[in-house]
Order: structure tokens, then C-alpha cells, then sequence
């Protein structure tokens, strides 16, 4: 397997009981990237993480996390990587900075109590309540924290931003790609496109237990369908657009407004229109959401 992979899965594949939570998933991160793990309720993506550092045990395929198999080498892959799960247990009775400390000897790493302190300063979270009095968001913020203090190769986060204000989920992102700038390796799930949208560099799509789509977010989207609307001053004939590959009619009002939908480059469009008066253009193009959909429906 290559070594500029931070993570590679081939054909994995996980039962509970009759459950097939995933079906044969290929999936390659790259060291240093940001990939954004993105699919509907269920689809398989806290059982992906999960198989990758060892707290539940595929049925088959293969798996490598940072060059080694977690089946065998669990412990090395969980003191090199940094979790974020889903729901995070910590033990009520404990105060924030004595669950960091158990989480620190844990790892058995040595930790930057200076970094841990700008981290919980930078999220707003006071170390000093007890777990059982923190708010669902706080307790969020108790996460991140643990997963990103030991300043891990690789981030392993399970919708990291959940339950977080808008400020607060800007923050974390802003924490996760500072993790990034730093050289870590970033794999993350989410249903929050927009935030896929602003750091992550590609996306993966699961559903069903497996991985339908993995593509770069800027190309993903330039790739998209994009709704023009163009007015012009006279009624124009619309075949000669609608006759360029990729540009289709939506609708047309009375000849002189046209909406059309365009697939790919606008070059072509934008060409063919500059024989016509054109009064007014304007371009929607699709978010990451209507992708999103189009992939799920
Ligand atoms: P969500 O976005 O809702 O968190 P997900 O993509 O993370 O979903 P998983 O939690 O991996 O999805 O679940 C994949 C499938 O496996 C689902 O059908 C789920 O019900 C099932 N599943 C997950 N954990 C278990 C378990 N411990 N026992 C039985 N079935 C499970």
C-alpha cells in the first residue's frame, strides 16, 4: 500500500448481525488533506471510522491507518490519531480538566497543557465544572479539545461541529485547518455541507454502506448543473442554445427571457450569446446541498 495515504480501505465490509452497515467500502485519504465524509443517517460512516481505529472489527476487507493495520496495531494508530466520536462518554463526576488528564495519561503522551489551555480559551470552555453539569454543546467542545491536544497525525472526527453554535462550528473548523496547516491529515463526517463546502478539499459520499462518489469539492461543484437566466431585447430563437451539448431549456417566457440549464463549462453558452441583444444574465449554480441531493434521492 502506498505511503503518502493516510488512510486506505479496500472492500470493507461490516455486518451487525443482519445489518450491512457497509458493503465494500474503497476509500484513499491522502496525508494531509481535508476529507469531508458526507452521507444520510445511517449510511455506514461512525462504522467506518469506528473500523478504523479498531473499536469494532470488520467482517472483511482490508484496512490501513497510517501505513498499519489497526486490527493489529490498535495502540499505535490510537496514540497517533486524534477522535472525535459521535457521542462522547466521559465520566460525569470528573471536572473538564481532570477528563483532559485522564485522556492525556491514556495516550501515555506527554501534553502541552499551553496548547490544551489556548484550545479550551479559543472554544470559550472553562475547565473547572464537572462533565455532568456541562451543556451538550460544552461537552462538544470537551471533544474537540481531546481530540486535536496531543496534536495528532491524523484527526478522526464524527461531525465534529454538532451541537455548536454558528459561532463556535466556525471556530472548530478554523481549529481543523490550523491542525491541517500543521501537517495533520483531517477525515471528518458531517451532514453540514456548507461547512464540507469551505474546508474540505475532497468529498466522499457513502450510502448504504458504500462509497457511490470521491471527488475534489471544487471540481464537484464546477462540474454541477448551473440555471442561466438571460433576457433579451427581442424574442431570440432558443434551438440555436439549446443546441449546444450540455445546455438544455427550462423555460421560456415569450421568447425574449429564456432560463436554461448548462452542464460543465459556460464557454460554449456565453459564445453562442454574444450574437444576441442580451439585456440581463444571471448564473445560479447548484450548492454542494442540491449535489448532495441529487446523489441521495
Ligand atoms: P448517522 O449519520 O445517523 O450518524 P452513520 O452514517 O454514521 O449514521 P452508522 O452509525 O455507521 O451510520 O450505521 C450504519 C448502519 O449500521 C445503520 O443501519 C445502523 O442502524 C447500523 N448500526 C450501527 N451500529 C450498530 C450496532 N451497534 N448494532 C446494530 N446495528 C448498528
Amino acid at each position: 500500500m502506498t505511503t503518502d495515504l493516510a488512510i486506505q480501505t479496500q472492500s470493507l465490509i461490516k455486518n451487525y448481525g443482519a445489518v450491512k452497515a457497509l458493503r465494500g467500502v474503497d476509500l484513499e485519504v491522502r496525508k494531509g488533506e481535508i476529507f469531508g465524509f458526507l452521507g444520510p443517517n445511517g449510511a455506514g460512516k461512525t462504522t467506518a471510522i469506528r473500523c478504523m481505529l479498531d473499536l469494532i472489527r470488520p467482517n472483511g476487507g482490508s484496512l490501513r491507518v497510517l501505513g498499519l493495520d489497526p486490527q493489529k496495531e490498535a495502540v499505535a494508530v490510537r496514540a497517533r490519531s486524534g477522535y472525535l466520536p459521535g457521542e462522547l462518554n466521559l465520566e460525569g463526576n470528573l471536572n473538564v480538566e481532570g477528563a483532559l488528564r485522564l485522556f492525556a495519561r491514556l495516550r501515555g503522551n506527554k501534553t502541552d497543557w499551553g496548547f490544551v489551555r489556548q484550545l479550551a480559551e479559543r472554544l470559550d470552555l472553562d475547565l473547572k465544572p464537572q462533565i455532568k453539569n456541562l451543556s451538550k454543546g460544552n461537552k462538544q467542545k470537551v471533544g474537540v479539545v481531546q481530540a486535536l491536544m496531543h496534536r495528532p497525525e491524523l484527526l478522526l472526527l464524527d461531525e465534529p461541529t454538532a451541537s455548536l453554535d454558528p459561532l463556535m462550528q466556525q471556530t472548530v473548523l478554523r481549529l481543523i485547518r490550523a491542525a491541517r496547516d500543521e501537517g495533520a491529515t483531517v477525515f471528518f463526517s458531517s451532514h453540514i455541507l456548507s461547512e464540507v463546502h469551505e474546508i474540505a478539499e475532497r468529498v466522499g459520499f457513502i450510502r448504504q454502506g458504500v462509497v457511490v462518489e470521491v471527488a475534489e469539492t471544487a471540481a464537484l461543484i464546477s462540474r454541477s448543473l448551473r440555471r442561466v437566466r438571460v433576457r433579451f431585447r427581442q424574442s431570440v430563437d432558443s434551438e440555436t442554445l439549446t443546441r449546444l451539448p450540455g445546455v438544455s431549456l427550462l423555460s421560456k417566457d415569450d421568447g425574449a427571457a429564456l432560463t436554461l440549464q448548462v452542464e460543465g463549462e459556460m464557454d460554449a453558452l456565453i459564445k453562442a450569446l454574444a450574437a444576441f441583444p442580451v439585456i440581463d444574465l444571471s448564473t445560479e449554480q447548484h450548492s454542494l446541498e442540491e449535489i448532495f441531493l441529487t446523489y441521495y434521492q
